[in-house]
C-alpha cells in the first residue's frame, strides 16, 4: 500500500475540525470500564448508555452491589443487548473477581508497572490487550494508545498498515506505524481514540464506506482507490 500520505496528527486535525470535539469516555473509574463492555451484548453505545446508567441507578457498580442483586434484575439491564442471562453472568463474574482478587479496588492496582497493570485487567472478561490499554488510558493512569477495531480501519485504509488476516497481527503493524508520531498527552490520545472510533462507525464504515462525505478522501489509499474504479 506504501506510506500515508498524511501524518497521525493531521490526521485527528482533520477528524476534529469535521465532527468537533468527541464526547469523554463512559467513565474514569477501571472497574466501571469493564462493566460497560459486558453490560449488553452486542449493543449500539446508545443501548449500552441507557444500561450503565440504569445500573448505576438501581443497583449500583461497586463489586458488593452487584453481587447482592438478584439475577433477574441484572438480567433485566442485559436486555439493551442480546442474551441478557449471559451478561448478568458476566456482570457477576466480573463483580466476584474484583471483590475476591482485588479487594474492590482496582485502581490501586493500576498504579503498579504497566505489565502487571496490564496483566491485572486481562484477569476480566473481554479484556485483552487492546480493551486493557484503553482503560489504563481512560483512567489516565499509563498514556499508552489504544484502538478498536473502527480506529483500525481507518488507519489501515489511508495506510499506516496493510490489513493482515490475523486481527493482532494488524493491531501490531498499525502501532508500529504511529508509534513515533502519538501525542505524549493524555488529552490528545484519548481524543485521538475516540474520533477514530467515530469516524470508522459514521463513515468509514466496514462495508460501504461513505469516502464522498469523508474529510480524509484526499489523502486515503483506500478511498483514491474506490473513487478510481467508479
Ligand atoms: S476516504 Fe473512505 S475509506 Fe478512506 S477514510 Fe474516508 S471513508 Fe474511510
Amino acid at each position: 500500500m506504501g506510506k500515508p500520505t498524511i501524518t497521525f496528527s493531521k490526521l485527528v486535525d482533520k477528524l476534529l475540525c469535521h465532527y468537533g470535539d468527541p464526547a469523554p469516555p463512559p467513565s474514569t473509574d477501571p472497574l466501571e470500564l469493564i462493566i460497560w463492555e459486558n453490560i449488553a451484548y452486542l449493543a449500539s453505545d446508545k443501548r449500552r448508555a441507557e444500561a450503565f446508567a440504569a445500573l448505576k441507578q438501581t443497583i449500583g457498580t461497586r463489586p458488593e452491589q452487584i453481587l447482592a442483586a438478584p439475577h433477574s434484575a441484572l438480567a433485566a439491564i442485559g436486555k439493551a443487548g442480546i442474551l441478557p442471562d449471559v451478561s448478568a453472568e458476566k456482570l457477576l463474574t466480573i463483580a466476584k473477581i474484583a471483590y475476591e482478587e482485588f479487594d474492590s479496588d482496582l485502581r490501586t492496582v493500576l498504579k503498579k508497572p504497566l505489565p502487571q497493570a496490564k496483566k491485572a485487567l486481562k484477569r476480566f472478561l473481554s479484556i485483552g490487550d487492546p480493551a486493557a490499554e484503553k482503560i489504563l488510558l481512560f483512567t489516565r493512569s499509563y498514556p499508552v494508545f489504544s484502538l478498536d477495531s473502527n480506529g483500525l480501519r481507518v488507519l489501515c485504509r489511508v495506510g499506516f498498515a496493510d490489513e493482515q488476516k490475523n486481527y493482532s497481527a494488524t493491531y501490531r503493524l498499525v502501532q508500529d506505524a504511529i508509534r513515533e508520531q502519538l501525542p505524549r498527552d493524555y488529552d490528545s490520545l484519548i481524543r485521538s481514540y475516540r474520533l477514530l472510533r467515530q469516524h470508522g462507525q459514521e463513515l468509514c464504515k466496514r462495508s460501504k464506506p461513505r469516502c464522498a462525505k469523508c474529510p480524509l478522501r484526499n489523502v486515503c489509499a483506500y478511498g483514491r482507490t474506490t473513487a478510481a474504479a467508479t
